[in-house]
């Protein structure tokens, strides 16, 4: 597992994301697995499985300054090839057609 680095307040977890050492109470996502459908707001995990990895002592609140507590680790990527570049576009208009 990579390690995982909250943006906020800096603190590092060498064995990463202690989050994911519990199951998602959200999606169900066994322990040591992302979630199934990460939320778009800049976090791999639910706010649940974070909240609950901080009830059972594995993470400690972020003690940045947040709404929310949360610390912000960013969502690892995924292996993704790049997209492939769309074709230009073959059937161009003709240079000079007059009406
Ligand atoms: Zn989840
Ligand atoms: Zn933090």
């Amino acid at each position: 597992m990579k390690a995982a680095q909250c943006t906020r307040c800096g603190e590092e977890w060498p064995e990463g994301d202690p989050a994911l050492r519990v199951a998602c109470p959200s999606c169900q996502a066994p322990s040591g697995r992302q979630c199934q459908r990460p939320s778009g707001h800049g976090c791999g995990v639910h706010a649940a499985r974070d909240s609950l990895a901080v009830d059972v002592g594995l993470l400690r609140p972020c003690t940045a300054l947040t709404w929310d507590g949360r610390h912000a680790k960013p969502p690892p990527l995924p292996p993704q090839p790049a997209p492939p570049r769309l074709a230009r576009t073959a059937a161009a208009p003709a240079q000079g057609a007059l009406l």
